[in-house]
């Protein structure tokens, strides 16, 4: 049984986060480091510790997190200058909450994919 993130807490909102999203499947919450004018992070409430672990039973799940960040862009006003959704994995990857998330990040130019 993988071990429990903050993000967990986050969840359950027994630490404080700006949710802005939460259904039976997925959160949303802003970064609180954000690298960008707007930085959301998009998990699923079930512990999943990186794409590595991923199940097709997890498919709806992961699904969701797609049409959620596609309705936080538009409500972001970043849905037609674009946007960037990235998944880190492992070390290699950069991954340092090992709780899958969607980072959802725009409101600027990017800059080519890999920033470092
Ligand atoms: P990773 O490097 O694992 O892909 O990204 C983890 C992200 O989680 C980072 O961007 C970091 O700023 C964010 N983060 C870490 N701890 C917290 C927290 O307690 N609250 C919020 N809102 N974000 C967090």
């Amino acid at each position: 049984m993988a071990e429990e993130t903050i993000f967990s807490k986050i969840i359950r909102k027994e630490i404080p986060a700006d949710i802005l999203y939460q259904d039976d499947l997925v959160t949303a919450f802003r970064d609180i480091n954000p690298r960008a004018p707007s930085h959301v992070l998009i998990i699923p409430n079930k512990l999943i510790p990186t794409v590595n672990e991923v199940q097709e039973a997890d498919e709806l799940a992961l699904g969701r997190m797609f049409t959620v960040a596609k309705k936080i862009a538009e409500q972001e006003g970043i849905a037609e200058d674009g946007y960037r959704l990235l998944v880190n994995c492992n070390s290699h990857g950069g991954q340092e909450v090992y709780h899958i998330h969607m980072h959802l990040v725009g409101g600027r130019p990017l800059g080519p994919l890999l920033m470092s």
